[in-house]
Parts: C-alpha cells; structure tokens; sequence
C-alpha cells in the first residue's frame, strides 16, 4: 500500500511501524497505540509499516489479522509495504539464534518452573546442559551488569540486569519462537528506527537492547505511551476483553481518540470523516502532552 498522507519528502530516517498480535480484533488501546506511532511516522515524514505477530498459535484467533487489517483501513490508516507476517520468518529467527549460539550468547536450558522458582523465575547462571531426551529452550545469557537507556515518553531508565531480567528464552520448549527475538530480528531487517507501544511492555526493552546489541545491529528509539484503562483499572486489552472497535461508525471513536491523546480535537471534528481528522490530528501532532503519563481511563464508547 503506499501511504496518500506522505509529502515528496518522504524519507527513510524515520522507519516506524504497528505490530499487533492476531488474538482478536482491533479495540480502542491498540488503536491508540496505533495512532501514536503513525504520528509520529508523519510528524517525521517516515514510513509506517505494519506487521502481524502471529507467533503464538494457540492464542491467536483464526481470522483475526484479516480484522485488524480491515479495522485499521476503516479508521483511515495508511501503511507502506507489504504486511510481514511472523510465522513465515521462521529462517530469519533461527539464522539470529545460529548467530548468538555460535557467539556464545546463548544456551540450551531445560530447567522447570520448579527448578527456578527459588529466584522466582529468574535464571541467573548457566545450568547443565540438557539430557538427550530433555526438551529444551534457547536462553539468552544475560549479562551482570545493569543497562540504562533513554525512552522518549517515559525518560531515564535502569534496570539492574542479573536480578530484574535474568537469563531469558528466546525459543521455547514448544520450538516456537519467542516473542523478544522475533521482533528484534524484524525490527532491524524492516529497517525500523523507531518502536512507539504502551508501557505495559516497556519491560521487554532491556532484553531487545540486549539482543540488539549482541546481533550488532543499531539500537532502536523507544517510546513507551500510556495505556489506556478500564474502569476496574485495569487495561484495555483483548485477555481483558476489551470490545472490539466499531469499523461502520469509526469517525465518532476516532474523534474520542484524538481526544485522549491530547489533541483537544474541535467537536465540529467529530463529523467530518476519518481522513479529514487523520490529516487535522498530523497538523497538530505534539506527543509532549503524553510525557511522563503511565494510565489514564479510556472513553465511555
Ligand atoms: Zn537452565
């Protein structure tokens, strides 16, 4: 798809993208999500890639990525490029875990629950190698030393490596891929540059440094946007139950989007179609009125 909201100056030194996992359809916190990091895109004339993380599928809900995709041309979006889908990068992931084996970042580890919950899950030395007929994972050999890195929302951050992250999985007992190496290898090889989501996952942060950082590739510009919240407080999320977006009446949600995102969107807005509001919300994109915001309760619907 090649996005109509781009100007000829265009360019690639801004490399953003929205990657939802098929388990259900588009809901309110991923479309804020969503709009965040298309901003942001805009406001930088970059692109804006989409990518479906379909790793996991026991939890993914069959037909769902064709939802999403339906949903977020409903609400106006536009993408660059094909749509990648995980599950058929299979080579690409185990071509990073031969690199971080063959560099000794990593080691297979077939300890249990049990085993570790001593540390409370946390793996903190290199255990005896499997038996041969042990399931095993790939673990990541975390460094002891504490990492800082800087996110554009959210600030200074620490973490104290050995007691916060621990040795972790980057392939699972199950043989399927995890989560943290996926998007590390797809990150750099659609050329990302910048990672816009909620701060739910900005513990993952530290471990896709790490393995940035041991894959040598260029570590990515990280902003971790606050999440919307339901009224028991807790977020809006599809193991939550957050109900679907409304795809034939979006102009009215969108308008409500804008809205929590600090747009302070005219109402006259609210009825003029999603495109017309896109190209308003880009005019008057300033991310600084999310600074420092972990939650805040999301919109009647
Ligand atoms: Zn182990």
């Amino acid at each position: 798809m090649t996005s109509n909201f781009d100007d000829t100056s265009a360019n690639t030194s801004y490399v953003g993208r929205f990657a939802p996992s098929p388990t259900g359809p588009l809901h309110f916190g991923s479309l804020l999500a969503a709009l965040v990091s298309f901003f942001e895109a805009k406001k930088h004339h970059g692109q804006w890639l989409v990518r479906i993380e379909d790793l996991d599928p026991p939890r993914e809900m069959a037909g769902a990525d064709t939802l999403i995709l339906k949903a977020l041309e409903s609400y106006g979006f536009e993408w660059d490029g094909d749509v990648v889908y995980q599950s058929q990068r299979n080579e690409a992931y185990q071509a990073a875990l031969d690199q971080l084996t063959t560099n000794k970042f990593a080691f297979p580890c077939a300890c249990s629950r049990k085993q570790l919950a001593p540390t409370q899950g946390l793996h903190q030395s290199e255990c005896s190698p499997p038996a041969s007929d042990q399931a095993f994972a790939w673990r990541f050999k975390c460094p002891h030393t504490s990492l800082e890195w800087h996110d554009q929302l959210q600030g200074a951050q620490h973490i104290d490596l050995l007691n916060e992250v621990g040795d972790f999985v980057i392939k699972r007992k199950e043989q399927l891929w995890a989560y943290q190496l996926a998007v590390v290898v797809d990150d750099h090889q659609q050329g990302i540059t910048d990672v816009v989501r909620g701060i739910d996952i900005l513990d993952s942060t530290a471990k896709q440094i790490l393995l940035q950082q041991a894959l040598g590739n260029t570590t990515t510009n990280y902003m971790h946007m606050p999440v919307a919240c339901a009224d028991n407080g807790q977020k809006l999320s599809k193991q939550n139950h957050a109900p679907a977006l409304n795809i034939e009446k979006p102009a009215a949600i969108l308008w409500l989007a804008l809205k929590w995102l600090g747009l302070n969107p005219d109402p006259q807005l609210k009825y003029e179609n999603v495109r017309a509001q896109l190209t308003w919300a880009i005019d008057h994109w300033d991310v600084s009125s999310l600074q420092g915001v972990t939650e805040m309760p999301a919109p009647i619907i």
